[in-house]
């Protein structure tokens, strides 16, 4: 059972109201603070010497990883602990792996065909993990996509799942999962690896779509199906992204429509969302321009400066490091509306460089900077 810092608290001395209450022998001020690192697995549960018996036994019990995790190469598949993102975030994406027979005329078309198909979708590239070489006679696989034959790939302790129907298929794995997480049945341990059945594209693409929602580990197809391949990209993306992380983008310089030594200059967060919401408006209005991206820790401009995070310092930093006074002839730089108020302080840790009040909507950029570019 995975515990929250504040059911943990409930067993330290503290939550019993005992004389060792809040003694920092631990190294942390307080036994809250204690449960909540215990929570995150910061700290070892042995530092509290007064911790109570039946915490350290459902402790013990909650350790047990649940679900195997299987390493293939680079690649990590299974060892899972939760049903339900929200309850924490799930470990390992769902591997896609296409099956090449190579006895076929055309297996190396095939080869190529998965190699050379990759979506960017938030800033990440998304391709197919893995090519199960079937009828494997020593052929000289040329492959940047990982692969391994038929007979290796059944080597591993996977729990092998041939497709037969939906309704069963559906039910075996929402069982399986569910016994090895709530029940921590070993005999559910395995990563589940699913063979899908063929059928039309769109039929299959619905039911794989589901297994990766719940609960497979692997799902194995026969054909290469382009649109059900991104689809399915696009949806393990979104469900195994870490709810806790936010999306974000390398801090840095970016440029838009060739720009010049003399181009305008604009500058936000590492916020992937901003990014996009910016580049997108100076990508389509036809003015060369710079954005210099800050490192914010993937926060949005006004958490970020809520944060501290970001700060004059931090922009003073990032101008200097990307060099921005010797590679640029401007010197003026456009900020976010929503930081206005920080413009005293910009100019007074940055004195080369004038700030200049932007819009708080990126959808208000493309008239923002014609107008500024008329007044220039
Ligand atoms: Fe609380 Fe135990 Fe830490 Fe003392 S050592 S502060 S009792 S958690």
């Amino acid at each position: 059972m995975e515990l929250t810092g504040l059911q943990i608290f409930k067993y330290t001395p503290a939550g019993k109201k005992e004389e060792k209450a809040n003694c920092k022998e631990c190294g942390c001020p307080t036994c809250m603070m204690f449960s909540l690192k215990l929570a995150k697995e910061q700290i070892n549960i042995e530092k509290c010497p007064y911790v109570s018996e039946e915490l350290i036994n459902i402790f013990e019990k909650g350790k047990k990883h649940p679900q195997k995790t299987i390493e293939i190469g680079n690649l990590k598949i299974g060892g899972e602990n939760v049903l339900y993102r929200h309850e924490k975030t799930f470990i390992n994406r769902t591997t896609i792996a296409i099956i090449v027979d190579c006895s076929l005329d055309k297996y190396e078309e095939k080869i190529t065909q998965i190699n050379n198909y990759e979506i960017n979708r938030v800033n990440e590239i998304l391709k197919t993990d893995l090519i199960i070489l079937k009828n494997y006679k020593n052929q000289n696989i040329k492959s940047d996509v990982p692969f391994i034959t038929l007979e290796d790939l059944k080597k591993y302790e996977f729990d092998f799942i041939k497709e037969e129907d939906f309704q069963t298929t559906k039910n075996y794995l929402i069982n399986c999962r569910t016994k090895a997480i709530i029940d921590k049945d070993d005999s559910c341990s395995k990563p589940t690896c699913v063979f899908m059945k063929n059928s039309d594209s769109f039929s299959i693409c619905a039911r794989a779509a589901y297994y990766l929602c719940k609960y497979a580990n692997m799902l194995v197809f026969e054909d290469f199906d382009k649109e059900m391949i991104s689809t399915l990209l696009t949806l393990r993306q979104n469900i195994f992204t870490d709810p806790q992380k936010t999306l974000q983008v390398e801090s840095g310089l970016y440029k838009f429509n060739n720009p010049d030594k003399n181009s305008i200059i604009l500058m936000t967060t590492n916020f992937a969302l901003t990014f996009f919401a910016v580049s997108n408006e100076l990508e389509s209005i036809d003015i060369p321009s710079y954005l210099i991206i800050l490192p914010a820790q993937g926060m949005s401009v006004l958490t970020a400066w809520s944060a501290e995070t970001l700060t004059a310092e931090t922009v003073k930093e990032t101008l200097k490091k990307l060099n921005i006074r010797e590679q640029i002839n401007t010197r003026k730089i456009i900020i976010p509306g929503l930081i206005s108020n920080m413009k005293e302080e910009l100019s007074e840790q940055c004195p080369d460089f004038e700030f200049i009040e932007g819009t708080h909507e990126a959808s208000d950029i493309t008239n923002f900077v014609e107008n500024f570019i008329k007044k220039e």
